[in-house]
């Protein structure tokens, strides 16, 4: 079972690779919504919490 715990600044794994074909992005902002960076090419997105939690995949490293 994935690991549903997540907070700011850990970085996760989607269920899609973003398409630059990088597949790890970090927490920048939790909220209502949650804005994730693309750790490949820095991109940014919005997403609403719901859709998040249904998109991720797992948590890669967890912040310190
Ligand atoms: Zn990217």
């Amino acid at each position: 079972m994935m690991d549903r715990s997540f907070d700011l600044h850990d970085v996760v794994e989607m269920k899609k690779p973003h398409p630059c074909g990088a597949n790890e992005w970090k927490i920048i902002r939790m909220g209502m919504d949650i804005r994730i960076k693309c750790q490949g090419c820095q991109h940014s997105v919005l997403i609403p919490r719901k859709k998040f939690e249904k998109r991720v995949k797992k948590v890669l490293k967890k912040a310190d």
